[in-house]
C-alpha cells in the first residue's frame, strides 16, 4: 500500500529537472483545504468540489 502511495503523491507534482521547479499539479482549496479540480472548459479553472470555490486561470 506504501508503494501505491508513492506513486500517487508523484501524481500530484510537476518536476522539471532543468529549472529544478517543483509545481503542484492540483491546488489546495484557500476556503477549505481540500484538493481542488482542474477544469479545461468551458474556461480553465480550479473548482472546489466541496465548498465550490472557484479560481479562473489567467494565460
Ligand atoms: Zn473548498
Amino acid at each position: 500500500m506504501s508503494k501505491e502511495g508513492k506513486v500517487f503523491r508523484s501524481r500530484l507534482y510537476e518536476v522539471d529537472p532543468a529549472k529544478g521547479v517543483i509545481r503542484l499539479k492540483n491546488r489546495v482549496c484557500p476556503r477549505c483545504g481540500r484538493v481542488m479540480a482542474y477544469h479545461k472548459q468551458p474556461i480553465p479553472r480550479w473548482h472546489c468540489g466541496y465548498c465550490s470555490y472557484t479560481e479562473i486561470v489567467r494565460s
